[in-house]
């Protein structure tokens, strides 16, 4: 190790700011919640390319002097505290007093602002944090700030950044999210000069979440409203029929502030608890309004995360208000203030339930062992056998979910979601390898409309479902229509398979991989788990028999396209111990 050095200030000052400000969506995340604390109504980003070349926030709120812009680009300079006692007391987006400093380090910026009882504005020109020039400027009231060349002095953060569509709709979420928290500001986003968003002014939440959401699902938001003392829950969720495939439709607010919290998005689900289908998440817009001194809000740079004095009640404050509002005659479950369960209890839900998410790893180190020690099988040889399923009898299904198989020495059970599954990943992926794909014409396109987000990502992966025999353009400024589909996925719900497929590219599980084959064949695996016939759906012995065959014709595989294994076998012998026929 060398000698200590003090570091130098400029060295300082892009440490700081990596911690808050990670990739352009933050920029327009800080920037957004300045215009939002100064009283704005009306605010404007605008973005070019990933954002790394120019992002520019415009409102109309309260402004600064010249005086005070001297003082905001100063690192720890706020208007929003004075005192250890107003942290506790928050009410407003930001306290820290770092966001403007961060961005200044690692960009170049132009700032201009004017406040009501100036006849002009001030505008600085600022380059990794020094000011270059000052001059007055005729403007309306409010400021602009325009943030060009994000991280040119520290180019190691770039190569970090994804592909400027993914940035993208970063910053379309954190728009989404302020829009919804507060209905009543005008909000828009350009991207290269084309408006992505654009809000109006709502008088109420409902509009609001409905433009944000997509129109279609306005009509069946049921709203929220609980008060209890020292905390309110308020809000607008969908019924469980509507669900998404990840947790992207989970919106949550602490005090207006939008936090990405994993013990309110559990409280959410479990308020959903017994209604939705494994691997389903709810679509929810979650308010809870809570006293300033019950909540930290200073536990992470960016402020994505709070810590709550009270975890277990507010978790369980939110579960029984939902479950509530979605059965309102039902008992409810009792979660008294201060007894409920605690966040230490919670991460349960954190662990993905969804049989499709799992990761491959998971069952592997796992080990597909019983309880009581090696009491099933190990996992199945990692050599498939041609005809190993079609020469084995079917002998029941057990719950609906699982088909019971035998042959000489064993027993059987097969998952058969996963089995069908796959089943439909391997032909899927034989149609694309062939090029010839047999599509159904659709008589009446399916017409789905599209939030903003969902929509560009639509964009984006067009061409690559048209390829597998989906064939959808747009149709309407956000609106798709589907004109076919392929023979495989006749019958399936090609509305819910092209909704989760957008969430799934949208939330980056599909969309990082780089090799295009690699990426085709994870879209591959995510439609046929979609078009899968789901746990719960009867089969008869006859379907039952037709599926065994069907995985012979595809190669006999044993694991889902996930990587999880398709059966469990338990010997006839085990049986036999275990029944104590045999020592
Ligand atoms: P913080 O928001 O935590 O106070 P910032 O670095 O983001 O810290 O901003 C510093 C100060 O600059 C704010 O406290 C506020 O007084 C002022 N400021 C920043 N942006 C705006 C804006 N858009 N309109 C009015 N004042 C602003
Ligand atoms: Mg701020």
């Amino acid at each position: 190790m060398g000698k200590i050095k003090v570091l130098p200030q400029e060295l300082i000052n892009q440490i700081a700011a990596g911690e808050v400000i990670e990739r352009p969506a933050s920029v327009v995340k800080e920037l957004l919640e300045n215009s939002l604390d100064a009283g704005a109504k009306s605010v404007d980003v605008e973005m070019n390319g990933s954002g790394l070349e120019l992002i520019r926030v415009s409102d109309d709120g309260a402004g600064m002097s010249e005086e005070e812009l001297e003082l905001a680009i100063q690192r720890h300079a706020t208007s929003k505290i004075k005192s250890i006692d107003d942290l506790f007391a928050i009410r407003s987006l930001g306290f820290r007093g770092e966001a403007l400093p961060s961005i200044l380090a690692v960009s170049k910026v132009a700032i201009s602002s004017r406040t009501q009882s100036s006849p002009h504005g001030y505008s600085f020109t600022i380059e990794a944090g020094e000011v270059l020039k000052r001059s007055k400027k005729g403007m309306p009231m409010g400021t602009i700030v325009e943030v060009a060349d994000l991280f040119f002095n520290t180019p190691a953060r770039k190569k970090f950044l994804k592909t400027s569509a993914t940035e993208q709709r970063h910053a379309m979420d954190v728009i989404s999210r302020y829009a919804i928290a507060c209905p009543q500001v005008r909000f828009s986003l350009q991207i290269n000069s084309r408006y992505l968003l654009s809000f109006a002014s709502a008088s109420d939440l409902k509009d609001r979440v409905a433009s944000v959401l997509g129109g279609m699902r306005a009509k069946d938001l049921i709203p929220l409203n609980q008060e209890k003392p020292g905390i309110t829950v308020y809000g607008l969720i969908a019924p469980p029929s509507e669900t998404r495939s990840n947790r992207g439709g989970i919106y949550t607010f602490v005090n207006s502030r939008s936090v990405r919290d994993a013990l309110l998005g559990a409280a959410v689900i479990e308020g959903y608890s017994g209604m939705l289908m494994k691997g389903r998440y709810p679509i929810a817009v979650v308010f809870i309004d809570i006293d300033p001194h019950e909540v930290d809000v200073n536990v992470h740079p960016s402020k994505a995360e709070v810590r709550f004095r009270h975890a277990g009640a507010v978790f369980g404050i939110i579960a029984s208000t939902i479950g509530e509002a979605l059965a309102p005659s039902s008992v409810q479950k009792d979660y008294s203030f201060g007894i409920a369960p605690t966040h230490k209890d919670t991460p349960r839900h954190d662990i993905k339930e969804g049989h499709c998410e799992e990761p491959k790893a998971s069952w592997q180190s796992r080990g597909v062992q019983g309880q009581d020690g090696n009491l099933f099988d190990e996992r199945p040889s990692l050599q498939p056998v041609p005809g190993f399923y079609s020469s084995k009898a079917v002998i029941g299904i057990f719950h609906n979910t699982y088909v019971l198989f035998q042959d000489d020495l064993s027993l059987y059970i097969l998952d058969q979601h996963a089995a069908h599954e796959r089943v439909t990943f391997e032909r899927l992926k034989t149609v694309y390898a062939s090029g010839i794909v047999k599509k159904q014409l659709l008589l009446n396109p399916i017409i789905l409309e599209l939030s903003r987000p969902e929509f560009s990502v639509f964009e984006e992966i067009a061409g690559y479902i048209a390829k597998i025999g989906i064939e959808a353009e747009p149709f309407g400024s956000t609106t798709i229509a589907v004109r076919a589909v392929p023979h495989l996925l006749a019958g399936s719900d090609i509305s819910r398979i092209i909704h989760d497929l957008l969430h799934e590219v949208m939330d980056g599980m599909l969309h990082e991989k780089r090799e295009r084959v690699k990426h085709l064949e994870e879209l591959m695996a995510s439609i046929a788990c979609h078009a899968s016939v789901r746990a719960g759906k009867a089969l008869s012995p006859a379907e039952a028999a037709a599926l065994l065959r069907e995985l012979d014709e595809v190669g006999s595989p044993l694991t889902c396209p996930h990587g999880r294994p398709l059966y469990k076998k338990i010997g006839r012998d085990e049986i036999e111990r275990w029944i104590g026929r045999r020592p």
